[in-house]
């Protein structure tokens, strides 16, 4: 079969049209229970609402093919999808993951790794040496990487950390939310696992929590998180999953608007007089600028963080004195959000306490740049 382009692949659902019926649009099978003929065998490939559903699987069809990997597995959250690859580490093996990442799962490392014990090993991504110091060879299970990284946007070389994560014996699992696999196809770098929250940019509608594993490869491991997947019911329920498909249908277009708006903000503010630092990949003064146009092929999305000058209380005060900018958590909706990270993230935070992080979204840029303007203004 001819190989559609990632934009055209969304917008049909993966060319999508029932067999039964026609329909162009995709139906949802809310059934839990899936019944045998009358030689007890299987009328479908379902058995049971926890393990599978029609509708997850179609979903799951597109996200493989979206970053062009082998099979894909979806979750009732990007957490769950996480927790899930961590649960393959055996005691006694090494996770190396960055400093700086998700917060959320760098929380759950820590816990799980110092329950199991996981010798766990953090590397500065913004050093291209930082990962093989981290690694022990024959020890390494996992390497786990984002990039670019939450929220400093430091840009990590897939393929650098593929190459050096096989040598050494791991695997190298990649963190695509903020890429997504309209810019970014992880596993064409050499990665073997891409994880995205879909609660973010694929849904794109703040109105849905679910995450995604895609494989290069089916191996020993994937059949383990499939185990997993069904035992703990982290399965993604038929309703989410057919409204994460509705929303995956704009993806290409949402992804494209919010990368135009994130790189004339960026560009707009870089020099501005209350902006100590502009962090943003699609920057040529960016450190990572020239790893992220090679990686990263449709735009550099549209989540960029600004170091104001001052401290804690200035970053704060411009949030709050935002009107179009909602302050709240998450990223990759179509509506615009500021977030203050070392507010979010506690005492063990390693964020700058200057930062703010910026997920901008659909709207018209004027409007975005003029409340940015003015929310500046007042510290
Ligand atoms: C939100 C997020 C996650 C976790 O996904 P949930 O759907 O919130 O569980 C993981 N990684 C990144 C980069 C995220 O932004």
């Amino acid at each position: 079969m001819k190989e559609y382009s990632t934009a055209t692949l969304l917008a049909q659902a993966g060319h999508f049209v029932d067999e039964l019926t026609g329909a162009v649009t995709p139906p949802v099978h809310p059934s839990t229970t899936f019944a045998r003929d009358e030689n007890y065998e299987l009328m479908g490939a379902y058995l049971y609402g926890r393990e599978q559903n029609p509708t997850n699987e179609l979903v799951e069809q597109l996200a493989a093919s979206l970053d062009h990997g082998k099979e894909a597995m979806l979750f009732s959250s990007g957490m769950a999808a996480i927790a899930s690859v961590f649960e393959t580490i055996n005691t006694g093996q090494q996770i190396a993951a960055p400093g700086i990442m998700y917060y959320g799962a760098q929380d759950w490392l820590r816990w799980i790794s110092k329950k199991r014990e996981i010798d766990l090993s953090f590397f500065d991504a913004g050093d291209p040496m930082g990962l093989r110091k981290a690694l022990i060879p024959g020890k390494t299970a996992l390497v786990w990487i984002e990039s670019p990284v939450n929220p400093s946007w430091d840009v990590i070389d897939i393929a650098d950390s593929a190459k050096v994560a096989h040598e050494a014996g791991a695997i190298l699992a990649v963190d695509g939310t903020v890429s997504t696999p309209i810019t970014t196809k992880a596993l064409e770098f050499g990665a073997d696992i891409v994880f995205h929250s879909a609660t973010k940019y694929l849904n794109g509608h703040g109105d849905v929590n679910a995450g995604v594993l895609v494989t290069k490869v089916l191996d020993q491991r994937w059949d383990e998180i499939k185990y997993i997947r069904k035992h703990v019911g982290a399965v993604l329920g038929p309703f989410d999953s057919w409204l994460l498909l509705r929303g995956m249908r704009t993806l290409s277009l949402r992804f494209e608007r919010a990368s135009s708006n994130a790189l004339k903000i960026a560009q707009y503010f870089e020099n501005h007089p209350k902006v100590e630092k502009m962090l943003y990949p699609g920057l040529e003064s960016h450190p990572g600028h020239l790893i992220a146009q090679r990686q990263m092929t449709h735009g550099f999305g549209g989540m960029l963080s600004i170091c104001v000058k001052g401290g804690s209380a200035e970053a704060v005060s411009v949030a709050t004195n935002l009107k179009l900018f909602v302050s709240a958590t998450s990223l990759g909706g179509v509506e615009s959000l500021v977030e203050h990270r070392a507010t979010v993230e506690g005492p063990l935070s390693r964020v700058p306490e200057n930062l703010l992080r910026f997920s901008v979204g659909i709207e018209e840029v004027e409007d975005l740049i003029s409340d940015l303007e003015q929310g500046l203004n007042v510290i």
